[in-house]
């Protein structure tokens, strides 16, 4: 690990973000108007990165990821936030007095928010990287409306992918067919699946197939099934490997973070947003989020 300044000499901010995702550039944003001092640390890349059109964002038609993060990152700095490219490596203290280690120098802050997102466990199937976000989608809620009447192959490792199925049957698409991906179905789900008129595959699947336009899936076995389009899933990791000084409050699994509804986390002073804590990952919900824990924070600040 790198060395660190000697902490007495360390900057000291209002509110210190980790990531510029929608979550923490809606922070920082709100945070900027009201002159606090804040700084975001950013690291290219971020599930919002990867989104090609974004549609469901209230006021904007469509937008990239890339697109609303450089925008926001701008807005962000119009209104005073300092932005440091670097990655945090750890995060420690309590309210009022945090300490952040980021590029090898340590920052104090009063308050920090943690809106890092998570990253995907992306398939390593042949071909995937030609189609991803075209025809290769990983996410129901953000496009499932891309799939509307179209052929469809829904891969899941879990029972999940059951659901699913079921989802983009009932709202998008007559024509669905379940890979259960290295598992097989008990004949309960099995029988759901039939009763719904999804198709029901078990097995591996290898290749992505088509030179532009995706036509198929090629099974471990050699077998193709036909396909416009595949929602694949293979789980996310969260980035929180920087909170790991800290005891906090999981959800049932042990995974994502609990938060109080205005973001605050079970350690005081230490805020969660978007695809860390508990509940839905959109961009709308994150930024929301973000205003919210901003403002909290702001009425902390001025003890109001
Ligand atoms: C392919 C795809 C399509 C999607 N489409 C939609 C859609 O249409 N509509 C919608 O609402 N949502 C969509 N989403 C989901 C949406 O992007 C997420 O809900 C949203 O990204 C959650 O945002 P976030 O604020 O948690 O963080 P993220 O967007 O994940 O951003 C977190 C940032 O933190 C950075 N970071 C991570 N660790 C560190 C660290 N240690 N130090 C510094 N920085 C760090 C990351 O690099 C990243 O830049 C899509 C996601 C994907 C993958």
């Amino acid at each position: 690990m790198a060395q660190t300044d000697v902490t007495d000499s360390a900057e000291r901010f209002d509110c210190i973000i980790v990531g510029a995702g929608p979550g923490g550039l809606q922070a920082a944003i709100h945070l900027g108007r009201n002159n606090f001092r804040v700084l975001m640390f950013h690291r290219p890349g971020g599930r919002t990165h990867h989104a090609r059109h974004i549609e469901n964002y209230l006021g904007i038609r469509s937008v990239s990821g890339g697109e609303l993060i450089e925008t926001g990152l701008v807005q962000a700095q119009s209104f005073g936030t300092r932005v440091e490219n670097a990655k945090v490596e750890r995060v420690s203290g309590t309210e009022g007095n945090f300490e952040v280690l980021a590029g090898g120098k340590t920052y104090r802050s009063r308050y920090v928010i943690a809106a890092s997102g998570a990253k995907e466990t992306i398939a390593p199937f042949k071909n995937l990287a030609r189609f991803f976000g075209i025809s290769y989608f990983t996410c129901m809620i953000c496009d499932g409306y891309r799939i509307t009447g179209k052929k469809l192959v829904v891969i899941d490792r879990t029972i999940n992918g059951v659901r699913t199925s079921i989802g983009m049957k009932q709202m998008y698409t007559s024509d669905v067919t379940f890979i259960s991906h290295g598992f097989s179905l008990s004949p309960y789900y099995a029988q759901i699946l039939d009763d719904e008129g999804i198709g029901r595959v078990a097995g591996k699947p290898e290749e992505l197939l088509g030179e532009t336009v995706l036509e198929g899936l090629r099974m471990s076995d050699g077998s193709v099934i036909p396909c416009e389009v595949i929602l694949g899933w293979g789980g996310i990791s969260l980035n929180d490997e920087y909170l790991e000084m800290f005891d906090l409050e999981r959800d049932a699994e042990g995974f994502k973070i609990m938060t109080k509804p205005n973001g605050e986390s079970s350690v005081a002073g230490l805020f969660v947003l978007g695809a860390l804590r508990q509940g839905h990952s959109q961009a709308i919900i994150s930024a929301g989020q973000g205003a919210e824990t901003a403002i909290e924070i702001s009425t902390r600040i001025v003890e109001i």
